[in-house]
């Protein structure tokens, strides 16, 4: 078995997203992609996000039409700050050693990859996929460098298709009143709607 691991805020899951998702599934023939809302840590108040709840079960709407798709609340249950790390031990703990786990990253995050919680465990035991858009070239050197035959095996690169979506920039949307139609699937526009998230703060 070979799962992605596709990890975010997800406030909201938006094409951007499930898009990568899709793209990394077929290219790397994984058999299921899992989507991990992360958990924001209680104490910080420049992390005022949406009720975990909500993000989950955006995700999970959003997911729903793909059969390769599913969603994960480990990291919702750990609460506070999660690393990837132990995030992973999990899943090899659920799926089995024999489970490959590819996480899913921007290519932007793998110059901070040296620096993760228990890295050199981490990219020997996970693959990672950096996804980046055409035309924009990534420094590998540094990487194989600190991770020598490892990064080699284990990081692997995407070019995906450039979608200039971010949650940000739908959360703005929302609140200036604008249409967030074709940056988030249906079901996740509607259910904005109906609980009235993102229209303040
Ligand atoms: P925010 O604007 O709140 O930071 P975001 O749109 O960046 O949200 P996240 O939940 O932070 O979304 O991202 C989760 C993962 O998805 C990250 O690995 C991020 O690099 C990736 N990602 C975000 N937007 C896109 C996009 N438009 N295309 C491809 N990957 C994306
Ligand atoms: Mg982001």
């Amino acid at each position: 078995m070979k799962i992605g691991i596709m990890g975010g805020t997800f406030d909201p899951i938006h094409f951007g997203h499930l898009a990568t998702a899709e793209a990394v599934r077929e290219n790397f023939s994984l058999d299921e992609i899992l989507f991990i809302p992360a958990a924001r840590p209680p104490h910080k108040s420049e992390n005022i996000v949406t009720d975990e709840n909500q993000r989950l079960e955006m995700t999970t709407l959003a997911t729903r039409s793909n059969k390769f798709f599913s969603v994960s609340d480990i990291e919702l249950r750990r609460k506070g700050l999660s690393y990837t790390f132990d995030t992973m031990n999990e899943l090899h703990k659920i799926f089995g050693n024999a489970t490959e786990l590819f996480f899913i990253m921007g290519a932007d995050s793998l110059a901070d990859l040296s620096k993760w919680h228990e890295a050199r465990k981490l990219v020997d035991k996970c693959h990672f996929i950096a996804t980046t858009r055409q035309g924009v070239d990534v420094d590998f050197s540094e990487v194989k460098k600190f991770f020598g035959d490892a990064a080699t095996k284990h990081i692997h690169r995407i070019v995906t298709p450039a979608l200039e979506i971010s949650s940000t920039d739908i959360r703005q949307k929302i609140r200036r009143g604008l249409s967030i139609k074709y940056l988030v699937p249906d079901v996740v526009e509607e259910y904005i709607t109906a609980h009235g998230l993102y229209r303040e703060n």
